[in-house]
């Protein structure tokens, strides 16, 4: 075909991903559309990222007007995007302190210092981190220490040290990794890249319990399954369980690079203080303007009443197709998180789907991996299954 984009782009970016042969050009509602005008109906939301979909009206029309206003003022200044926003944010995650990031690794690196922190704080002695068996956190040497992922980190050794790995959903290892030592635990309530693993409730209730038990800080990384995504605006708001420490950032944002971590005041009066943390964008007006109208735009059009409703849908269908089709062995997942274990290889599955017009991804070496834009209606995942089920055949 000899596209002149690829080619460039070939030619000039550091070869780190295997991109799809794709140019995508613009989007439209739950739509994305290539650069020979071929439609997609896009089930990844930019991994978890547009969740109110491409060219909302309120959200462009709050970022044309700040990007006429003020883009940048760096952290020595106050701005009202931004003061607007972390107050937002407080509320939505029932924190009560924000730090804005630049991205999701970002925020990972930003809370384990703020655990590190407090421990030196309180004079503890406590360092060492326990992270789960198929996590994903991000990958700088801090955030890529507690990913448990082998392939990520030992081309990249020695990282962070203190790091400990536990099994997932499996409160014994947890247990048994524990000592006096654990400063904190980290866990995403629903493990999105390692394959889509939703926790069971029991396992972060135990937890909790071995958090406060020991004097350990709980983390949640909400970067993925958060804003919405669980039918809860956090997913700890579904299972009850509430962290120290929070990690965010993909769709709070909506698209524009915005990350964040919150705490309990607890964590925040005894961890970083001016001095121990900075970025020179982080939270700064433009994207706190854009993180204020999404989150704003979450509370007045009902956001997730509507994840909670079309989950149904969704699940049923998924459901039904797992059950009937001899190429689909189980679905896991939450809300609009959801997986797919396949028996046929998934990239060759995924290019299907791309030829039929439908964007999906993997996770975790054999799982389809779903996201869609939260704002997508009923005729939307009529139309996945559609194109899904053809490319499955
Ligand atoms: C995407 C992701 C990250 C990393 O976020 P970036 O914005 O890519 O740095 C961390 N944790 C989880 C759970 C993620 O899904």
């Amino acid at each position: 075909m000899g596209n002149q984009y690829i080619e460039q782009a070939e030619n000039a970016l550091l070869h780190t991903y295997n991109r799809y042969q794709i140019v995508l050009e613009k989007g439209e509602g739950v739509y994305l559309y290539d650069d020979e005008g071929k439609k997609y109906l896009d089930f990844a939301a930019g991994i978890a990222v547009c969740s109110l979909g491409y060219g909302h009206p309120r959200y462009t029309k709050a970022l044309k007007s700040q990007v006429e206003r003020l883009v940048h003022t760096s952290n020595l200044f106050y701005s009202k995007p931004a003061a607007e926003a972390a107050e937002r944010l407080k509320r939505a995650a029932q924190m009560d302190r924000v730090f804005f990031t630049n991205s999701g690794t970002e925020a990972i690196e930003g809370a384990l210092k703020a655990a590190r922190k407090y421990a030196y704080t309180k004079q503890s002695g406590k360092y060492e981190f326990i992270a789960m068996n198929h996590s994903f956190h991000g990958r700088s040497m801090g955030a890529v220490a507690v990913t448990g992922n082998e392939n990520y980190r030992t081309p990249f050794e020695p990282l962070i040290s203190g790091v400990k790995f536990a099994e997932y959903n499996n409160l014994e290892s947890v247990k048994a990794k524990i000592n006096d030592k654990t400063c904190a635990i980290i866990i995403e309530p629903i493990q999105g890249e390692g394959g889509v693993y939703p926790a069971d409730k029991e396992f972060l209730e135990g937890v909790r319990a071995l958090c406060d038990e020991h004097d350990i800080l709980l983390i949640f990384d909400e970067i993925q399954c958060g804003m919405g995504r669980s039918g809860e605006m956090f997913a700890w708001q579904k299972y009850g369980v509430k962290p120290d420490i929070m990690t965010m950032a993909k769709a709070i944002g909506n698209g524009v690079p915005v990350g964040a971590f919150a705490m309990t005041e607890e964590v925040a009066g005894n961890s970083l203080k001016p001095g121990d943390h900075g970025t020179t964008y982080g939270g700064n007006p433009l994207v706190c303007a854009a993180v204020n109208e999404v989150l704003k735009i979450f509370e007045e059009e009902q956001i997730l009443e509507h994840v909670r409703k079309i989950t149904t849908y969704l699940e049923e269908s998924l459901e039904k197709l797992t059950a009937e089709n001899p190429n689909v062995e189980a679905r896991r997942g939450m809300g609009l998180m959801q997986g797919l274990v396949l028996k046929k290889p998934v990239q060759e599955v995924i290019a299907k789907c791309m030829e039929e017009g439908l964007i999906v991804i993997s996770a975790g070496g054999n799982v389809l991996r779903l996201l869609p834009p939260l704002v997508i209606m009923k005729e939307h995942v009529d139309e996945m299954m559609q194109k899904l089920e053809k490319a499955l055949a």
